[in-house]
């Protein structure tokens, strides 16, 4: 299949793109589109030439899969494609479907004209990859919409309708079908006519009342920009559009995407684009493998989890079957179900039929034979081995042959649970964030005897609710709460040392979590970590050592919920208040362990709690529990908080130096009585000596 498909239409060459599956902009399609015009231009019996995708997708911008190899910068580079189109002697329609994104909207810009199908989708949503617009957006779609419209759009990269822009200068005619025929005649007609030659880069635009706009852009911008670089870069240049000549404003753009390339805000969020196409692929379940179909979803536990976990189900139309222990936790968990609907309801996020229709979804009962034709049932009952082995073996008693078992546990050993069943292959983890019907995360848990077609469909079905979805060997905590558990002690250990909980939760708050671990820990409850570690030495058969933590617990201070824990919340007082109870009991506990407190900066706490992150994550890779490393970013990035403009753990490790991150640990390993955590992992050991990053 040749990249630019040729054919006439009478006087018209229509020039169809062709590099599926989004026509992406790559080298072999740039430099067709050229072959392709300089092909029509050449012809006498030519008058006139179309650009289009045909009927389903004009262009979803650059060809990702060429990113970072030499093809991304041969030439002609996608500036060269829109110059040649803009200079072409005949008139150049696009004719618009599907999406026009990104390059691919620079590349309909560079035409004389545009006729669009009504649903088709514009937009430039390089600010979003901490770019800007590089092929010409900035300065043309300022000339076909206006200063005020295009860098609304280009700064928040939302694309919109083709409708909404009928009757702008970006739009000569919108059509609800067939927008090849109509782009065809609208052609032959411009050339008939001699309409014309519309070139956006001709348009001057009013400079009246425009200082005044683009400071007011600039203020508003920067404070919502949170320190990244590229939303005022998109500033900058679309100002540019009106202050500077098009040539001018062209060069500053094209130097201002270079500089924003090399800028590790756009490091990480490409990364974390490429990290979420990577990761719903396993190298060895092939894209085909067949699904098993999921028409109807059992859930067994109606409580925090379970009924979040129902409601993604319920908001794709997909039935499901709740049960509990009795009645009343029914209810309750329905009850919530409801609220949760209802205030999205008021929030205008659904209609009050839409809430019903959801509702209308969900079977609640009492009774294990309820879910004899279920196709999955996910099991979030308490966190205990005997209340799981006590479902599961009824789950293995009624579910049909084929359903599909799954647990949310936080922890246990799902090899464990599937030993439950005498159907260990149909067994799997599938672990979500609370409250799961908002968090964009889901652990996929690969037991040890997990069949690949379970594996196959639990991905496809993560992608159906919307999820973000990694897959995780089976370990204890699997793979992000197995690093949280490191961050904690990090951070535990640095109070001890000296530093207080608001210190370490303003200095990781500065860094860019959403929220720092001490106010996190107050926010979750407290009590649940003490509970674990008491059960998890009265397992080990070992005396309970309590932590600083625990001894919060004992005195009641479980968090939020009981107005007091690392921090005081006073009723009716939102914020966390430091509180000299917690210092008093620190002081006594440092006196307890011989500890003498020192000053702690808040590099060393920055260093301590995300080195920790990153040393495990080795670990946890090097074991083979994560595929890769970028899918532990994504588990960080969408489940814990860690700050989006970074990239996530092991892209921000990548940013310092692997070099750098091994020898901060060593030190830290070699301090007297260290943790032997410390120690750095033997995979980053060896990819920093060779010189290598995790990417
Ligand atoms: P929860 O206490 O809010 O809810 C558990 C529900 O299960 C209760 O309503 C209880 O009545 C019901 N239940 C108990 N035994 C049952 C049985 N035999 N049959 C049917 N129903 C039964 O607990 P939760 O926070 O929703 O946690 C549930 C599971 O999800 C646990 O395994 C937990 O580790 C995991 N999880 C929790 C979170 C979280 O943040 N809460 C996050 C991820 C995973």
């Amino acid at each position: 299949m040749p990249p630019v498909h040729y054919d006439t239409r009478g006087p018209v060459a229509v020039l169809t793109l062709q590099n599926p599956p989004v026509n992406g902009l790559g080298h072999a399609l740039r430099s067709g589109i050229v072959a392709a015009l300089d092909r029509a231009l050449a012809d006498p019996a030519i008058t006139a030439v179309v650009l289009t995708g045909g009927e389903q997708q004009f262009s979803g911008g650059a060809d990702v899969r060429e990113f970072g190899t030499p093809k991304s910068s041969m030439s002609p580079h996608l500036p060269d494609v829109i110059r040649a189109l803009e200079n072409a002697s005949k008139p150049v329609v696009a004719a618009i479907a599907g999406h026009a994104l990104g390059g691919g909207l620079e590349l309909a810009l560079g035409c004389h004209f545009r006729v669009a199908l009504k649903t088709a989708t514009l937009g430039l949503p390089e600010v979003k990859l901490g770019l800007l617009p590089g092929a010409g957006g900035t300065q043309r779609l300022p000339r076909a919409i206006g200063l005020e419209a295009a860098l609304n759009m280009i700064v928040s990269g939302a694309p919109q309708k083709a409708a909404a822009f009928e009757g702008t200068g970006l739009l000569d005619q919108v059509v609800d079908s067939d927008v090849v025929g109509a782009a065809v005649a609208f052609a032959q007609k411009a050339a008939a006519e001699k309409t014309p030659l519309k070139r956006l880069r001709d348009v001057t635009l009013p400079t009246a009342g425009t200082d005044a706009f683009l400071q007011f852009a600039r203020t508003s911008v920067k404070a919502a920009a949170k320190g990244l670089p590229a939303p005022l870069a998109c500033v900058e240049a679309v100002a540019d559009s009106v202050t500077q000549p098009f040539d001018e404003g062209l060069r500053r753009e094209r130097a201002a995407f270079f500089a924003l390339m090399n800028t590790p805000e756009s490091r990480a969020a490409r990364h974390v684009f490429a990290a979420e196409r990577a990761a719903g692929k396993l190298p060895d379940i092939p894209a085909d493998t067949p699904l098993r179909p999921i028409r109807r979803v059992g859930v067994i536990g109606a409580g925090t989890m379970g009924g979040g976990i129902t409601m993604n189900f319920l908001n794709v139309g997909l039935p499901v079957v709740v049960l509990e222990t009795s009645q009343e936790a029914l209810d309750r968990g329905l009850a919530t179900i409801r609220r949760n609907y209802e205030s999205s309801a008021k929030k205008g996020k659904l209609t009050a039929e839409q809430v019903e229709q959801r509702l209308a979804l969900v079977t609640p009962t009492l009774s294990y034979a309820d879910l004899a034709d279920v196709d999955l049932v996910i099991e979030a009952v308490f966190e205990q081995m005997d209340v799981k082995e006590r479902v599961f073996r009824q789950l293995d008693n009624v579910c049909k042959p084929g359903a599909i078992l799954a647990s949310n546990t936080s922890y246990l050993d799902i090899n464990r649970i599937a030993g439950f069943t005498q159907r260990p292959q149909d067994v799997l983890g599938l672990h979500f964030f609370s409250p799961a019907n908002v968090m964009k995360l889901l652990e996929i848990v690969r037991g040890e005897k997990t069949a690949p077609d379970v594996m196959a469909t639990a991905l496809a079905l993560g992608k159906k609710i919307h999820k973000i979805s990694v897959v995780s060997g089976v370990c204890d905590g699997f793979i992000g709460n197995r690093m949280v558990a490191r961050y904690g002690a990090a951070a535990n250990a640095l109070v001890v040392a000296g530093a207080s909980p608001q210190q370490i939760d303003k200095a990781l708050e500065r860094f860019g979590f959403a929220m720092g671990p001490f106010r996190m820990g107050d926010l979750a409850g407290l009590d649940i970590g003490w509970a674990t570690r008491k059960r998890k030495a009265a397992e080990a058969g070992v005396p309970h050592e309590p932590t600083v933590a625990d001894k919060l617990c004992e005195l009641g201070r479980f968090g939020q919920k009981t107005g007091a824990g690392w921090y005081r919340y006073p009723p009716g007082v939102r914020d966390a208040l430091p509180d000299p109870v917690v210092d008093e009991l620190l002081t006594q506990y440092r006196a307890e362990h011989g500890v003498t407190p020192r000053r702690v900066s808040d590099e060393e706490i920055v260093q301590r709690c995300v080195f920790a992150l990153v040393n495990e994550a080795a670990r946890i890779l090097d074991e083979g529990i994560a595929v890769r490393a970028s899918d532990v970013d994504l588990v960080y990035l969408n489940g814990y908080g860690f700050p989006a403009h970074r990239g996530g753990p092991m892209c921000y490790a990548n940013e310092v130096g692997l070099f750098n991150v091994v020898r901060t640990l060593s030190a830290f390993a070699a301090e007297p009585g260290a943790f032997d955590w410390w120690e750095p992992a033997p995979l980053l050991r060896k990819l920093a000596e060779e010189g290598q990053s995790f990417a």
